[in-house]
């Protein structure tokens, strides 16, 4: 039995006083959201989460979802209704245009949303997901008529979204795709392959669900370079907007799989289903990059949504399990041991989770909030310079974010001891849950390698480049400040770390390319720490800046102390992630294929 509070205060200390995103008001958006309908939102979003979303949870797990045998899939009880209320109450459509029906706020908030939903009931909160994703895809490359079509009913909850890349032979290497796209001269295709592992590819949720798949017209080039995106949703859409025939798109079966088990993952079978293209001809790795993009950042959230309600759970059994007594003097001598919390190695363990946890709220919504500014602004710029800022800073927030929002839920589970390994616990429900992130949309091998070959040389550098040198001008701007020495001076460090890494990649990859991306996992991380780093650095300077001025709340001074084990103990390890670059790549190319 587990429970789950909405971490709303971290969430708004966040916005109001880290992002400071009142100074914004005056953009189209933020406008609408001043900081107490923000609160508000939260706060409804928190009890919606604590109360609705949260209690499916392990019902769902335990449960799951069924194919029954006419090809149609039941969800588990209680997530129709639970998802029809998501969509009723608009917060699918939180950030999308007003005009197809959404909301128009920041997608900083619906970001914030999100972790919440995903950490009261992952599972669920996928369906929305990947609607939202593949309404983000239609509004930037539908066509206006797809637009009006398909978007309102997705966002009001009546139809659900999907992503279809993956297929048997082609998941990393989407180039080999064989689904196949027969023009009918009429503006339609006709759509035939298998494709596999499709979240939410089949559910009785929704009266119809838009399949947004990749597919290669028939002629096209061969790789990567011939594939297009359609729209095929698995019943017809009259003219009137109302539900016409069933499209023959079906699901052959749906997999048994180590967690999520709310959310069916479904084979799909498309019989020469009815399709339409988005966007251009071979352009579809483009067009599902939007969808692909939004839902690295998304994944990302989901680990660290796992990593929250693990910990949060984790804190509570820490305080509550009694079991040997505190170095010195016992802290409850009437009781026959201490609570675990009093033990150095306990605190330890939930500190680096808390730690972690914070950190990766922070990097989340401020990436959001530069995407969320450069799409309200005309300023070329700025709109550059988030590009490049999402553009190296996606991988890592997916790769980074999810290896160790799964490391955090495994620590969160250790201080359960044995009963963490027992389902009623419900502690390893958050170790299955989280495992996926580190999977799917791009295994994060793959993160690593987008990063070093492509994100990082791009434009000649031109990201990286930017990022060390904000990441100075906070330094400097700081630097005198007395009561941030010591925070600064370790991002200094870490920073460092950064720029040396970047010079001996450099080189490496002029020699060759492998020795380089041998270093990538590593380079990744490096990054990451540093990212997660400048976001304490943020978090102190705004919570020393309220103690400053009076406010002595516990949260502050936690925020404090939580800020400072980040700083001691985790971001030093940059300098292993260095060592490790500029050890090259030569003990791993060099081992023939046979030796492993
Ligand atoms: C539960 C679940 C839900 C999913 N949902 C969806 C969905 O909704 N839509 C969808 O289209 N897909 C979905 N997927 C598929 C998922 O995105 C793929 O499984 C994933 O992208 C990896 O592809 P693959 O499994 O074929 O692994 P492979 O491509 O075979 O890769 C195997 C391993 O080799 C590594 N590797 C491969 N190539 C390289 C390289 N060049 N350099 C370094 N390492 C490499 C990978 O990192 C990985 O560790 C889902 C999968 C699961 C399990």
């Amino acid at each position: 039995m587990t429970t789950y509070r909405a971490p709303v205060r971290d969430m708004n200390f966040l916005l109001d006083d880290v992002l400071k995103i009142d100074r914004l008001n005056n953009l189209p958006g933020f406008s609408e959201a001043p900081r107490d309908v923000r609160n508000a939102i939260l706060s409804e979003a928190a009890r919606l989460s604590e109360e609705v979303l949260h209690p499916l949870n392990a019902r769902g797990d335990i449960d799951g979802c069924t194919r029954n045998s006419d090809a149609t899939v039941s969800v588990p009880k209680g997530f129709r209704e639970a998802f029809a209320q998501l969509g009723e109450g608009g917060w699918i459509g939180l950030s999308a245009p007003t005009a197809y029906g959404g909301q128009g706020l920041p997608n900083t908030l619906s970001l914030a949303v999100g972790e919440m939903f995903s950490s009261a009931n992952m599972a669920l909160e996928m369906f929305s997901g990947l609607t939202r994703g593949a309404v983000a895809a239609l509004l930037v490359h539908g066509s206006e008529e797809q637009k009006q079509r398909y978007i309102p009913k997705m966002l009001s909850g009546q139809w659900a979204g999907t992503m279809n890349l993956t297929e048997p032979h082609s998941g990393t290497d989407l180039g080999m795709m064989r689904t196949k796209a027969a023009e009918q001269g009429d503006g339609s295709y006709r759509i035939t392959g298998t494709k596999i592992f499709i979240s939410g590819g089949e559910q009785d949720m929704t009266e119809n669900i838009v399949h947004l798949v990749l597919a290669r017209i028939e002629g096209a080039p061969a790789g990567i370079k011939g594939i297009s995106l359609f729209v095929v949703p698995k019943r017809l859409v009259n003219e009137d907007g109302s539900l016409g025939d069933k499209n023959a798109v079906s699901c052959g079966s749906i997999e048994h799989k180590m967690g999520i088990h709310g959310n069916p993952t479904c084979v799909l079978n498309y019989e020469a289903a009815i399709g339409w293209l988005v966007g251009r001809e071979n352009k579809g790795m483009e067009a599902m990059f939007v969808m692909m993009n939004g839902a690295r950042m998304g994944t990302g959230l989901q680990a660290l949504s796992q990593s929250e309600i693990a910990y949060q759970n984790a804190a509570n059994y820490a305080k509550e399990r009694l079991q040997g007594r505190a170095i010195g003097p016992a802290a409850y001598p009437d009781k026959p041991a201490d609570p675990i919390i009093v033990h150095p190695d306990v605190r330890r363990t939930l500190q680096g989770i808390r730690a972690f946890n914070e950190a990766a709220r922070a990097l989340v919504l401020f990436s959001t909030l530069r995407s969320d500014v450069a799409r309200r602004s005309d300023d070329p710029a700025v709109i550059e310079a988030a590009d490049d800022y999402l553009g190296l800073l996606t991988p890592v927030i997916k790769g980074v974010l999810t290896d160790k929002g799964f490391a955090s839920a495994v620590s969160a589970q250790q201080m359960y001891g044995g009963h963490g390994y027992i389902v009623e616990t419900g502690a390893e429900q958050f170790v299955r849950d989280a495992r996926i992130t580190m999977l799917y949309e791009g295994a994060n091998g793959i993160q690593a390698l987008d990063l070093v070959a492509r994100k990082l040389p791009r434009h000649n550098g031109r990201a990286i480049r930017a990022f060390l040198d904000e990441m100075d001008r906070f330094i400097e701007e700081n630097a005198g400040q007395t009561s941030l020495a010591a925070t600064m001076s370790a991002l200094r460090d870490a920073s460092s770390d950064l720029k040396n890494a970047t010079a001996s990649l450099t080189q490496f990859a002029m020699k060759d390319p492998n020795e380089a991306i041998a270093g990538s996992t590593d380079y990744m991380h490096l990054l990451g720490l540093v990212a997660l780093g400048y976001m304490w650095a943020m978090m102190i300077k705004a919570a020393q800046e309220k103690i400053a001025v009076g406010d002595t709340s516990d949260y502050l001074t936690a925020k404090v102390s939580t800020g400072a084990f980040f700083l001691d103990r985790i971001l030093p390890e940059t300098a292993l992630h260095l060592r490790r670059i500029r050890a090259g790549g030569k003990n791993i190319i060099d081992l023939p294929a046979e030796a492993f």
